[in-house]
């Protein structure tokens, strides 16, 4: 393979060579565990604690708000799982264990979106079949963004959480976060049972979003915000759950008493110190990276459009993260696509990394309305702050020539492609 050209940005970034840097003391000259009193642990201690500081930094939040985990999944399992947990924990931790101890009282109410990555939506759909609460997922509009009245609507007396991404990961809309904040705010004081107990409690999944919006947690009005440190150009496997104090959460995983009592494991140094150094690096060039990465979507996106017969655009084209591009291909069955533009160097995705590899229609595409056989010719390209104009350009090319190809394909076989696939519901 000669050319490559890598739009898949959202599924995950290269480590930035600084970034690397920066974490390669701690592997194996200062490798001690951050919980050990003796001079090796302290010194890895203090590494953690700077990358707390760039983290809360970021934030705009206090350094023990910040809880490292292993990722964006690990904090949407801890927000969403922790915050019931306390629910049914005695007071002054659980408004609820007094309802749900008395017979016929209503379950805790968690609200969520449809179209949410799956560790979230798949933590509260499990939580559901445990009957252990009650839900209401909402539908985003046809141009994949939510309606504040709908989230408002929903909001009932027993409502604990209410879970709302900031960027979707697959068609890169962006979410009204801190017009959902301002809403549940005032909902607080009046239509909730518990009045100024902090109940509905407001977590967004800022995983898409931190490397292009502001995060300023106290602008948004959120008390529970989850991102990996993969998305913004450090290493896997790391990751945060900003957790506004004073909130009623609970610890999931039970251990040793790391992360001020919220994360139990021993405390992976490097990868911390590389979330540090990526997101401090981000406070610098935001604005920069946001202006060329969005020039070049916005090329990229008119080149197809025009260059593609019946080519359209999934999501709204202006509330869109920088870097996003879905596009749809009538007629053209997505993941021959993708396996073709791969073969010649070029590699993106359908849909999120985490679910390729299963033919069900995409959960995204079919939250906007969009018909079973419309989001199979779906594609995500996802630019990052290298990308260049001239790979754009290769990538149009080699995306209209298999398109044509494909297309080639006899109408009968894709209608009986589409008649044996199992759709999800
Ligand atoms: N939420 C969103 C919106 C994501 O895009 C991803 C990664 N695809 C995750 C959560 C999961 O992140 P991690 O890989 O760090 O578990």
């Amino acid at each position: 393979m000669n050319k490559q050209v890598y739009l898949d940005h959202a599924a995950t970034t290269p480590v930035d060579k600084k970034v690397l840097r920066e974490m390669m003391p701690y592997f194996s000259d200062r490798y001690g565990n951050a919980s050990s009193l003796h001079f090796f642990g302290q010194e890895a201690s203090q590494a953690v604690e700077k990358a707390r500081m760039q983290v809360a930094k970021y934030f705009n939040a206090n350094l023990n708000e910040i809880i490292f985990t292993s990722g964006a999944t690990e904090s949407n399992n801890l927000a969403i799982k922790g915050v019931l947990r306390a629910c049914y924990q005695k007071p002054p931790g659980g408004f609820l264990s007094h309802r749900v101890a008395s017979k016929g009282a209503s379950k805790p109410h968690i609200i969520t979106t449809t179209f949410e990555h799956h560790c979230v939506l798949n933590t509260i759909k499990e939580l559901e079949k445990e009957n252990l609460i009650e839900t209401t997922f909402i539908n985003p509009k046809k141009d994949g963004v939510i309606n504040v009245e709908d989230i408002k609507n929903a909001i009932k007396s027993n409502t604990i959480l209410i879970s709302v991404m900031y960027v979707n990961n697959e068609i890169g809309t962006v979410q009204p976060i801190a017009e959902i904040g301002k809403i549940i705010h005032e909902t607080r004081n009046t239509k909730h049972e518990t009045k100024s107990n902090g109940y509905p409690i407001f977590h967004t999944d800022a995983t898409q979003a931190v490397a292009y919006f502001d995060c300023d947690v106290e602008k948004l009005g959120v008390d529970l915000l989850s991102m990996s440190a993969h998305k913004i150009y450090g290493p896997k496997g790391v990751g945060v759950l900003y957790i506004k104090k004073g909130l009623n959460i609970a610890k999931i995983q039970d251990g040793g008493a790391q992360e001020f009592g919220m994360r139990a494991g021993t405390i992976n140094t490097s990868g911390i110190v590389g979330l540090g150094s990526a997101i401090s690096m981000i406070n610098d060039q935001r604005t920069t990276n946001n202006e060329k990465i969005k020039k070049l979507r916005d090329y990229l996106i008119a080149k197809i459009l025009k260059e593609i017969p019946d080519s359209r655009l999934n999501g709204s084209k202006i509330k869109r993260s920088p870097n996003n591009v879905n596009v749809n291909f009538s007629r053209v069955e997505g993941e021959s696509l993708l396996m073709m533009l791969s073969s010649e160097g070029v590699f993106a995705s359908t849909g999120s990394a985490c679910s390729s590899g299963s033919l069900s229609p995409s959960h995204v595409l079919l939250s906007l309305g969009l018909k079973p056989e419309e989001t199979h010719g779906s594609l995500r390209l996802t630019l990052g702050k290298n990308t260049t104009k001239k790979e754009i350009d290769y990538v149009v090319k080699v995306i209209k020539r298999s398109v044509e190809k494909l297309r080639k394909v006899s109408g009968s076989v894709l209608k009986d492609y589409y008649k044996s696939m199992k759709h999800e519901a």
